[in-house]
């Protein structure tokens, strides 16, 4: 359904690398990369700070890109990196990648959420630094260092690094860079959200053939094999199409393992 036509997308830190490749092959689509300062939505190094959230921070660069090149169609990704909700001592990746057709008033938006993350951060000595570094996947994956007004973004050699925390003096906060052109393993989450993304919008709405047919939430409640009472586990996903509204249920299996049951495994 887009075979052949060209979607700007909203990014500058080489984000393309990982997502034209699989948008030529599995769409027939071109990427458009317009010049942009996608940075005035928010940075990692914490010197502008994300409005809003991160749908409407990649819809937002989207648009942009759209606006900038004239097209109709329109790309960005957003990543946010933190503890995990549970369990705080362990980083999250959350990415998604979003489409947006202003012809259809579509949007479609994949997610991904991951344990894969080299992401971490903390004021640091010299002596600190090595531990440090083996858990960022430094140098293959960039850090960043900051003290006061100082940041020093890209680093990827010991030498580089060292004259950023001589420069810097006192107490130097160091933190992994995740701008996707200098870390790898987010590099690696955009090509296969872009995967993800490409398949979904090969997939058109049996209603009215609208492109993207796919997973829009959720529902938990799968009852306890043994009790009936609804688990945590999901129920059954909602399959939907973004322009006309149909939705469909899918089923994930008709009863929970008493094991998930808050009533019969408290
Ligand atoms: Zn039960
Ligand atoms: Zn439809």
């Amino acid at each position: 359904m887009y075979n052949g036509v060209t979607a700007a997308f909203g990014t500058m830190h080489g984000k393309e690398e990982a997502v034209a490749p699989v948008f030529a092959e599995l769409l027939g689509v071109e990427v458009y990369v317009p010049e942009l300062d996608t940075d005035q939505f928010g940075t990692f190094s914490g010197e502008v700070p994300r409005r809003g959230t991160a749908l409407e921070a990649a819809r937002e660069k989207a648009r942009l890109a759209m606006k900038k090149s004239g097209l109709a169609l329109g790309l960005a990704s957003e990543g946010s990196f933190g503890p995990h909700r549970s369990f705080p001592l362990v980083a999250e990746h959350h990415e998604l990648l979003l489409w947006r057709d202003e012809e259809r008033w579509l949007e479609i938006v994949e997610h991904h959420i991951g344990l894969d993350t080299n992401y971490s951060s903390g004021v640091l000595t010299a002596e600190e630094l090595p531990a440090f570094l083996r858990q960022a996947r430094f140098p293959s994956h960039a850090v960043m260092v900051k003290s006061g007004d100082f940041v020093r973004k890209g680093i990827r050699t010991e030498e580089a690094l060292l004259a950023a925390f001589r420069e810097a003096g006192g107490p130097v906060h160091v933190q992994t860079d995740m701008r996707a052109h200098m870390n790898p393993t987010r590099m690696e989450v955009l090509r296969v959200l872009a995967e993800r993304l490409a398949h979904r919008l090969l997939q058109p709405c049996p209603d009215c053939s609208c492109p993207g047919w796919g997973l829009v939430r959720s529902v938990n409640g799968l009852p306890c094999e043994s009790c009936r009472v609804p688990t945590p586990l999901v129920q059954y996903d909602v399959l939907g199409c973004g322009c006309c509204g149909k939705e469909q249920l899918r089923p994930r299996g008709t009863q929970a393992s008493a094991m998930y049951c808050h009533i019969c495994n408290p």
